[in-house]
């Protein structure tokens, strides 16, 4: 069609924008990151100029062998990760798994009635203590090498809800720590940071932030456990929308938590992909957004179009919106006159 010819011509000259660093259009500088699901994808970080992993799922790694990774297998997939992503900047996350994936040598023989309010992620990894440490073991471990300027392994942990699973999560990587020092093992410094994906943790942040190095906004299930709504069920998830209004003030509440208790905050769901959603979020004040690496470019251009000043004042009339509807009109409407492209950006 017309409209894709126009999106592969608009894709190209994107491309070119690969070395350059990621500004806003009065020169803000942005990190722009990419979400990996392997080492292959790290091909496409580095082609579409992301400064590096923001979230690496490594449940793909379990997912893809018939038994439990062995702490060396995981050790050389991270190494490789780490070698092979940009500026060997990565945020690795342990197992999110349960809910909709599954692993049969984790023994998920019974049926859950509601499996995303179930026994998945951080709840699955605590009850498998021998299978946790493993993932901290290697990880720590992988992190050994890196030195230098811009480099940096992180570590985060999905679904945290409350204070006492990120206390519980600390105590754990203190030990293992301990445990890999007495074994003569060299590891690497690895700030810890928390998934906020449940609107419980977003309430509490002020008292769970005190022990956190890093907070990623997984906006999919913050907005799907927010708005109670499945987000794969089409029945719906027409409710499950980034741009609406109860969306918008939780999300620009964390982003506003987290810079004034001056914590890196990232965003690493759908939205950071998406023109109307990411002007809104550098308003709220987020500096870094993590997405599938072929948005890379688009953002990088829709950026360079946008002042900080633009995005604040677009957002602060979006907050007096009630409805959705609104907010998109409003959002649609503005960005058309500073980013022509925007739509087109929007639309494959
Ligand atoms: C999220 O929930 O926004 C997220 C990035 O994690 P996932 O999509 O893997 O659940
Ligand atoms: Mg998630």
């Amino acid at each position: 069609s017309k409209l894709e010819r126009e999106f592969f011509e608009l894709q190209d000259q994107l491309a070119e924008n690969r070395d350059q660093p990621a500004t806003t259009a009065d020169g803000q500088p942005l990190q722009l990151l990419a979400n990996i699901n392997s080492w292959v994808d790290t091909k496409a970080a580095v082609a579409m100029g992301a400064c590096g992993v923001g979230l690496y799922r490594t449940e793909f790694l379990y997912l893809t062998h018939a038994d439990v990774p062995d702490e060396e297998e995981q050790l050389d997939d991270y190494r490789r990760i780490i070698e092979q992503s940009p500026n060997h900047r990565v945020t690795i996350r342990t197992l999110d798994i349960g809910g909709d994936k599954t692993v049969p040598y984790l023994g998920h023989a019974h049926q859950e009635a509601n499996p995303f309010l179930g026994w998945r992620s951080i709840r699955l990894s605590f009850e498998h203590p021998d299978l946790f440490t493993t993932q901290i073991r290697a990880v720590l471990r992988a992190a050994a090498d890196v030195k230098g300027q811009g480099r940096e392994v992180r570590l985060m942990f999905p679904m945290i809800t409350t204070l006492e699973e990120m206390r519980r999560v600390r105590t754990m990587v203190r030990r293992t720590k301990q445990q890999l020092q007495q074994e003569g093992q060299p590891i690497g410094e690895v700030p810890i940071g928390m998934m906020l994906e449940v609107p419980a943790a977003a309430v509490s942040l002020d008292c769970i932030m005190d022990i956190v190095d890093f907070v990623s906004i997984g906006s999919n299930d913050l907005i799907q456990y927010l708005m109670a709504a499945d987000r794969d069920n089409p029945k719906v998830n027409h409710l499950c929308q980034p741009l609406s209004p109860p969306v918008l003030r939780v999300l620009h509440s964390v982003i506003r938590t987290c810079n004034q208790a001056q914590k890196p905050v990232t965003l690493c769901g759908e939205m950071a992909g998406q023109p109307r959603a990411f002007v809104l979020l550098l308003g709220m004040g987020l500096r870094q957004f993590s997405m599938s690496p072929a948005f890379v470019p688009r953002m990088k251009k829709l950026a360079s179009e946008v002042s900080i000043p633009a995005a604040e004042e677009m957002l602060q009339r979006v907050l007096e919106f009630k409805t959705t509807a609104e907010v998109k009109r409003f959002m649609t409407r503005n960005l058309r006159k500073i980013a022509p492209d925007f739509e087109l950006l929007d639309s494959v």
